[in-house]
């Protein structure tokens, strides 16, 4: 199995690049705030709740219960699988969880692909973002319209707002990336797997560049 990681601040695109290389070299997608919202809308345990109730903040959920979403996909995947991490790890502590998870199983992180984009350009499409509520894929009100306005190309769900992309919850979120997140850019650039990418060019061009990456 080889692994993946997308990198990048709320707004950078990773659920939509992620979407476009699973059609171009067939990946896996495991994002942990699908997963997580999945959860939510499918538990009434403490845990869901507790998860739900910090989504709506746009804090960070508990390490283990985003960790095990993961590592559950983890555990079903088959030994030729390209596994690509959409939202985990998050902090430097997921990111141990992971390299021991993927370590008992004889394999490692590749690479993590950190997509840089200028908090401007994150703040309007998190803004004009809206998501399918049936099967969460991602469209732009201006840039990636669907062909039928307010209705999801692919499974004819209804367009909705995300809960969390209001202005102050965007607020929020982006705080806790720069809190949480920048640290693992520095853990990962330490173990010489990051790779930068500029992600404010179109999203159909930064999937090109990764899916020669995976290709390789
Ligand atoms: P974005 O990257 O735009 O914030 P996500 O869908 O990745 O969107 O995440 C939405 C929310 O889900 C986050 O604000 C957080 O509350 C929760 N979440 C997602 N991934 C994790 C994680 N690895 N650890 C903790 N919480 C997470």
């Amino acid at each position: 199995m080889r692994v993946f990681v997308l990198l990048g601040a709320p707004g950078a695109g990773k659920g939509t690049i992620a979407a476009m290389l699973v059609e171009k070299c067939g990946v896996r997608h495991i994002s942990s705030g699908d997963l997580l919202r999945a959860a939510v809308r499918d538990g009434g345990t403490p845990a869901a709740q507790a998860a739900a109730e910090a989504m709506r903040r746009g804090a960070l959920v508990a390490d283990d219960v985003a960790g095990e979403l993961v590592a559950e996909r983890l555990r079903r995947a088959a030994p030729d699988d390209i596994m690509l991490l959409d939202g985990y790890p998050r902090n430097v502590a997921q990111a141990k969880t992971l390299e021991h998870d993927l370590g008992a199983i004889g394999t490692g992180v590749e690479a993590v692909i950190w997509l840089e984009v200028p908090e401007a350009v994150l703040m309007e499409r998190l803004a004009e973002r809206r998501v399918c509520g049936k099967c969460a894929a991602v469209y732009h009100s201006i840039n990636l319209k669907p062909r039928i306005s307010g209705v999801c190309d692919r499974c004819g769900g209804t367009l909705v707002r995300r809960e969390d992309d209001t202005p102050e919850r965007v607020a929020n979120r982006l705080e806790v990336f720069h809190r949480e997140t920048e640290a693992l850019l520095v853990w990962y650039e330490q173990r010489k797997l990051l790779r930068r990418i500029k992600a404010a060019p179109a999203a159909s061009e930064v999937a090109e560049s990764l899916a020669k990456m995976v290709k390789a």
